[in-house]
């Protein structure tokens, strides 16, 4: 297997990834997505709420709010499954948020109001709005972050794109091409060009499969492929990991599933 990073920020991870088969992928793209744990709040405590929002659009609002996420000091989403463990130190992170606006006009509750008990879990961003305060209302709670896996609750995910493609495959045939440039009107990723005496091929990652070039091409001069052993994989993570310990995790999963199946196999 071969891999070429096409692209990577803090956030975001492309990568083409050649001679691989295309179900190892995906059973790895559906780990990121569904059993890859991170910290999200589970339990809120509601010690004053004199705003316009019910207790439970506020509690479901903080749930939704990506947390940085570490894996050595709290317990596996399994052990920590148990109720009575579920607020504990061993299990969770305490958050606290108390917010009041003034008796001049109002304010917006953030994300970055609310206090972690560990600097390393805390929100990806303060920019997310929880509430908006009216004069003089008061918004004061406390919460509780654990661990757990997207399949138990979509709020638990680490990622918020996990995808790929087959490599596409361009081909032009320049005796058959007569440069009429309807294939670069339809393009809807504007992946090609007319330039000059030939149509050029701009990005051809940028290209969806969509062959609507091939079906405007009167003379079968533009063909649309792909490559099956050649995927273009695109990460991008809440925040609450970085896009290589989200690769690096789900590839641990599939191992011990995969170990849990031989020993089955064994028996
Ligand atoms: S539509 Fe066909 S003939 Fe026209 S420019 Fe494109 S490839 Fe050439
Ligand atoms: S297949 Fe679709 S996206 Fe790709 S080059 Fe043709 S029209 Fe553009």
């Amino acid at each position: 297997m071969k891999i070429n990073v096409l692209y990577r920020d803090e956030k975001i991870l492309k990568i083409m990834i050649e001679d691989v088969r295309l179900e190892y992928i995906n059973s790895l793209r559906r780990i990121m997505i569904a059993e890859v744990p991170t910290m999200a709040i589970e339990d809120v405590l509601v010690l004053d709420n004199t705003s316009v929002l019910y207790d439970e659009i506020i509690a479901h609002r903080l749930g939704l709010i990506p947390l940085t996420t570490v894996y050595d000091r709290y317990g596996s989403p399994e052990g920590c499954a148990d109720k009575e463990l579920a607020s504990s130190p061993e299990c969770a992170v305490r958050l606290y948020l108390d917010v009041e606006a003034g008796e001049n006009g109002y304010r917006i509750v953030y994300s970055g109001d609310l206090k972690s008990e560990d600097p390393d879990v805390r929100p990806t961003s303060d920019r997310i709005p929880i509430a908006v305060l009216g004069r003089g209302q008061r918004l004061a709670l406390e919460a509780y972050a654990r661990l757990g896996r997207g399949k138990e609750h979509a709020k638990w995910s680490p990622v918020t794109v996990a995808a790929f493609k087959y490599k596409p495959i361009i081909n032009i045939n320049e005796d058959l091409c007569v440069l009429c440039g309807k294939c670069v009107e339809v393009c809807p990723r504007k992946v090609l060009e007319l330039k000059e005496d030939k149509i050029v091929v701009l990005n051809v990652l940028d290209c969806n499969l969509c062959k609507s070039c091939e079906e405007a091409c009167e003379f079968d001069a533009i063909k649309i492929s792909w490559n099956e052993n050649t995927l273009a994989f695109t990460l991008e993570s809440t925040g609450a990991l970085k896009p290589e310990q989200i690769i690096v995790e789900s590839t641990n999963i599939l191992e011990k599933k995969l170990n849990t199946l031989l020993q089955f196999l064994g028996d």
